[in-house]
């Protein structure tokens, strides 16, 4: 199935509000310390391998079919391969996150096995200097990009995403062609975060106007594709929540990765009392446009807007406006002026 089937067969979900999707992050662990991670460090007592296998029947019954399994990095897991064969005798389809690090020529075989519908990598760099400024690991883009071959050669989807920073912008034309090359799908992300504890760090590594307007110039970044998908959106006001779910490596249930709103922990509870009787879910779903910040703008005809998760990373309210978007529109808005300007002289002229 391609990205984009995905994405439309999760927008009629979500108009339905049927749990199709979950993402369950097996482990907090990590070999890499890259500088933006949103994972949540202070993560102890990880999920034992039959608190997954409990989890996974529960999601299957009710009516999950799609995973996504990352981390931390997955293959850190001593049991992952239990996991993985758990998950496919029960019938989903999965996408793995990795840094592809413990991927090896010894493994790949075994991986193949599993049918994963795609294996996931962030590549921060076309560099060995630039994706490793943000790992922090010296050689890990060697390692990541054999890993991405070896999947690859042995004919597995690979989907390879970048967080543009302002740092590593400079390479993000020849990442997305080194994607080409290798026959990779592959994405790219602007929208740096502030870290689910609150960090501001990673915040300085935003592009910078320059950087986002010579993207927009360039159709590195396109916008807008909230209006795009409106026939599937109209009455929502949240994706989170409403097809999918997070499920943290302790068992917490949270509206999405980015939107960490907890609304049950499965320790505690089965995962369909959260799914259809958590207090917080129907409050979520129970808001209207108009209680958003983004309800009265002028500019939400144009606007990726409608970033609950940002809002409430940035302020600790989600229904405030998500300042992030609200620059990076701006700097669209007035890069789309100019050009119709530009256009105009020329006509005249
Ligand atoms: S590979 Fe992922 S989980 Fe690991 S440090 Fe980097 S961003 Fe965090
Ligand atoms: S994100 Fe900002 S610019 Fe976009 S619609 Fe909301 S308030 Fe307006």
């Amino acid at each position: 199935m391609r990205l984009r089937d995905v994405r439309e067969l999760g927008l009629r979900m979500q108009h339905r509000r049927i749990l199709w999707n979950a993402q369950i992050d097996l482990t907090n662990r990590c070999n890499e310390d890259c500088i933006h991670c949103l994972r949540n460090t202070d993560c102890a007592h990880e999920l034992s391998l039959e608190e997954i296998k409990g989890i996974l029947i529960q999601l299957k019954e009710e009516g999950c079919i799609r995973l996504i399994l990352s981390g931390g990095e997955v293959f850190l897991r001593e049991d992952i391969w239990d996991i993985l064969r758990f998950a496919r005798k029960m019938g989903f389809g999965f996408d793995i996150k990795t840094n592809g690090l413990m991927i090896s020529r010894n493994n790949i075989k075994r991986l193949k096995a599993i049918q994963p519908l795609s294996v996931h990598f962030s590549v921060y760099g076309a560099s060995p200097q630039v994706h490793e400024s943000i790992t922090r690991v010296p050689g890990s883009f060697e390692r990541t990009m054999r890993a991405i071959r070896l999947c690859r050669d042995n004919g597995m989807s690979v989907l390879i995403a970048t967080i543009v920073f302002n740092n590593n912008f400079h390479e993000l034309t020849s990442i997305k062609k080194m994607a080409k090359e290798e026959g990779c799908d592959f994405i790219a992300d602007f929208i740096i975060m502030p870290g689910v504890s609150g960090e501001r760090g990673p915040l300085r590594l935003r592009s910078t106007e320059e950087q986002l307007k010579s993207a927009f110039k360039r159709r590195l970044l396109t916008w807008g594709l909230n209006n795009r998908n409106k026939k599937y959106r109209s009455g929502r006001t949240l994706d989170g929540g409403r097809s999918s779910i997070h499920i943290s490596s302790n068992g917490k249930v949270y509206v999405s990765v980015t939107l960490r709103i907890e609304v049950g922990d499965l320790r505690q509870q089965n995962l369909r009392e959260i799914w259809r009787n958590s207090p917080k879910l129907n409050w979520l779903h129970s808001l209207a446009e108009k209680d958003f910040g983004c309800y009265d703008c002028r500019d939400k005809t144009v606007c990726l807007c409608r970033r609950p998760d940002l809002a409430f990373l940035e302020h600790g309210d989600l229904k405030a406006k998500p300042l992030e978007i609200c620059r990076i529109n701006k700097i669209y808005s007035d890069y789309h002026r100019e050009k119709e300007q530009a256009y105009a002289r020329a006509r005249q002229g």
